[in-house]
């Protein structure tokens, strides 16, 4: 894609601590601070860890109604690492816009791929070699009727969102 090399020199300075964080995400299934999905009210999300989950990641709520996001290790395994992140912050964003949970569209999970595509620039944790890794695990994805675009288009719209971010980091600077 032709946005991404314009946009990958900005992207490289934007996230100079990448690497590290994207390291630190095992250690973020167990709840590490390291990786913190805050909701706008200000509560911490809390990120559980269930290998049994037929989903990579879910948004949902625990038995006390408070909003958790549980993730199964084994399946993020299968993911690059900077992909992983992005199912946490895709999940995070769910919460974050107050989705109601376990009642998706496509148009809710575009919502969330790009809400989550634009934390992750702004709070500096992708760079254009994440993204690039990002894109090419989600553009190998099958879509489904009920909820998911296939993969290429989810990769486009994610790219989309990513440019918007940058535009909007520039005019604000
Ligand atoms: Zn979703």
């Amino acid at each position: 894609m032709m946005m991404i090399k314009g946009i990958s020199v900005l992207l490289a300075v934007l996230a100079l601590a990448v690497t590290t964080m994207v390291g630190s995400v095992t250690r973020a299934w167990a709840q590490d601070a390291s990786y913190a999905c805050i909701l706008p009210n200000g509560e911490n999300v809390q990120i559980l860890a269930n290998k049994t989950l037929p989903n990579v990641a879910v948004a949902r709520r625990d038995s006390a109604g408070r909003r958790t996001i549980v993730i199964n290790p084994t399946l993020m395994e299968l993911f690059q690492p900077a992909t992983r992140w992005f199912w946490l912050a895709h999940e995070c964003a769910h919460q974050q816009l107050g989705h109601t949970l376990g009642n998706y569209g496509p148009d809710r999970e575009q919502q969330a791929d790009c809400y989550a595509a634009k934390q992750m620039v702004k709070n500096r944790q992708m760079d254009a070699d994440d993204l690039r890794a990002i894109e090419e695990d989600i553009s190998q994805l099958g879509g489904n009727y009920k909820a998911y675009l296939p993969g290429p288009a989810r990769a486009f719209n994610i790219d989309e969102c990513v440019v918007q971010a940058v535009q909007e980091i520039q005019q604000s600077q």
